[in-house]
């Protein structure tokens, strides 16, 4: 069996590592643009309710990730200048995106992955370089913008949109105590900081606006020297004098691409993670929901006997239903986010923290009494 995976990102190193302890005389080979020290963003939240599949799935892994990750146990909310700390009841943590990567590396190549990097393939053609144009099973793992899926965009039923929203992805020197969500006006424009401590130097701010506030605070005229200046202004008191580092990335403001495919499966090919489906920053597990791909075409891949026809179908079938859900929730997410300036209007903090925390609709009441109880006590849940 050969299989070739375009991407090695979080679900393109994991799923090789799967495959290949699993079946050591499979051929699996990763090909990878980048070079293994570089990747885009800087650190990503991990919750342990992920991390606990991971666990499940590799053992060896799991461990090395959980101790390069710094764990948070609050978040703090801050809407009007009030803050709201919310003790978190599962421990999540946050692992720079490059030691994510380079922890699944070496547990990829000490399977017998073979991993090409700095090789960029423009279509499947590409994958004759390395003799994996006749592979088995090829898997575009290759993120948000898939060589693999816009291929075969007719085939994979894929479908394109772009939210009104700007954000943009930073580091920082400073290092945040926790990690924290901050709604602030600012010359009649709305913004929100996302920042979170993710190593012992380092801090991920992912920098928000709306559509409104970036053209009447003309951010659409600026350079992008002049937007990161902007943002340090705005959250001067936060980031006491630090700088906002933009990392290598050439367009380092974007609008989110909402990108859904149909199917999953065409012929040989098959899509995981973020060419599967963009999973929205916001619900901070686009690195899990990527991963839990993984390991679902592994169990399938793995477990078939019946053939790679139907592998790949049981894993379409059988991890949809559970994808859904969690991109479901992503799209609630994204959704209250588009309309951040509405409930910074209309909402006191604690009527804020409270819509935020039920917007995806897989918190209720119940379970902020049950999971939150300090934050339910602060809202006056379950009192009238
Ligand atoms: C601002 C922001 C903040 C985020 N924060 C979090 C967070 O806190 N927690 C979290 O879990 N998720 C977060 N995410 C989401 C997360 O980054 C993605 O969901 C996750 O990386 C998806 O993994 P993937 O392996 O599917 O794709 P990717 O991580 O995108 O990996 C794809 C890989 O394929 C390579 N590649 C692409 N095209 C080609 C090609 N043609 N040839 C060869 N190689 C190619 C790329 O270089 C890359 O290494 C965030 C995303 C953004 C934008």
């Amino acid at each position: 069996m050969k299989v070739a995976i375009v991407g090695g990102g979080p679900s393109g190193l994991y799923l090789g590592m799967l495959l290949k302890k699993g079946a050591p005389n499979w051929r699996v080979e990763v090909v990878e643009q980048n070079p293994s020290d570089a990747t885009f963003g800087f650190g990503v939240v991990v919750a342990d309710t992920g991390l606990m599949q991971l666990k499940q799935a590799d053992d060896e892994s799991y461990e090395e990730l959980v101790g390069a990750t710094a764990q948070h146990d609050r978040q703090v909310i801050v809407q009007d200048e009030t803050p709201i700390e919310i003790c978190l009841p599962i421990k999540g943590g946050a692992i720079p995106r490059l030691t994510l990567l380079q922890i699944l590396e070496k547990h990829a190549l000490k399977a017998g992955v073979t991993i090409h990097h700095n090789q960029r393939i423009e279509s499947i053609d590409d994958l004759a370089r390395w003799g994996l144009d006749d592979a088995d099973v090829v898997v575009g793992a290759d993120g948000i913008n898939s060589v693999i899926r816009e291929q075969f965009s007719k085939e994979f039923g894929t479908t394109y949109s772009t939210l009104s929203n700007h954000f943009a992805w930073y580091g920082t020197k400073k290092v945040f105590e926790t990690s924290a969500l901050v709604f602030r006006k600012y010359k009649g424009g709305y913004f929100c900081a996302h920042y979170y401590p993710y190593s012992e130097s380092m801090s991920t701010f992912v920098a928000e606006c709306d559509d409104k506030t970036w053209t009447s605070l003309a951010m659409d005229q600026m350079t992008n020297e002049e937007r990161t200046h902007l943002f340090e202004k705005i959250y001067e008191n936060e980031l006491e004098g630090h700088e906002l580092d933009p990392g290598p990335a050439s367009k380092i403001w974007r609008q989110f691409p909402v990108i859904r495919s149909k199917h999953w499966v065409h012929g040989r090919y098959v899509l995981v993670g973020d060419a599967l489906a963009s999973a929205h920053f916001s619900i901070g597990s686009g690195t899990r929901i990527a991963m839990n791909d993984s390991i679902a075409l592994a169990q399938d891949l793995l477990g078939s006997n019946d053939g790679i026809e139907a592998a790949l179908e049981a894993y379409e079938k059988r991890h949809k239903p559970i994808k859904q859900k969690l991109i479901a929730a992503s799209e609630k997410s994204y959704l209250w986010y588009e309309n951040m300036s509405e409930w910074m209007d209309k909402y006191s903090p604690k009527e804020f923290v409270y819509r935020f925390m039920t917007r995806t609709g897989r918190v209720d009441d119940e379970r902020l009494m049950s999971e939150f109880p300090d934050l339910a006590e602060k809202l006056e849940i379950g009192e009238q």
